[in-house]
């Protein structure tokens, strides 16, 4: 019975807040007017972009590091430039 009030705290004490970035991460954005679905995106960094079959764009914002470097070069090849990438 204590090992499970142990688990237990460490559970909710040990994580990072699951909304945060981890450092060396990246946020990103995409603008909805400026994005025509061209799915370019999705190609370049298949894991965070994705065109669903109604075509509209889902992104993960909050991508993890090691995604970066895919990420920056989707929104380089936007042909709308419509993806925006910041440092998190
Ligand atoms: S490449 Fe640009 S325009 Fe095309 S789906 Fe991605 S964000 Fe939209």
């Amino acid at each position: 019975m204590s090992s499970n009030l142990t688990e237990q705290t460490a559970t909710t004490t040990s994580g990072a807040d699951p909304t945060s970035p981890p450092p060396g991460g990246v946020r990103v954005a995409v603008h909805n007017g400026h994005c025509h679905h061209f799915g370019i995106c999705q190609q370049e960094a298949p894991a965070v972009f994705r065109l669903r079959s109604d075509h509209r764009l889902s992104y993960d914002s909050s991508p993890a590091p090691e995604q970066a470097d895919r990420v920056r070069q989707a929104a380089r090849v936007c042909p709308m430039q419509a993806i925006t990438v910041e440092n998190a």
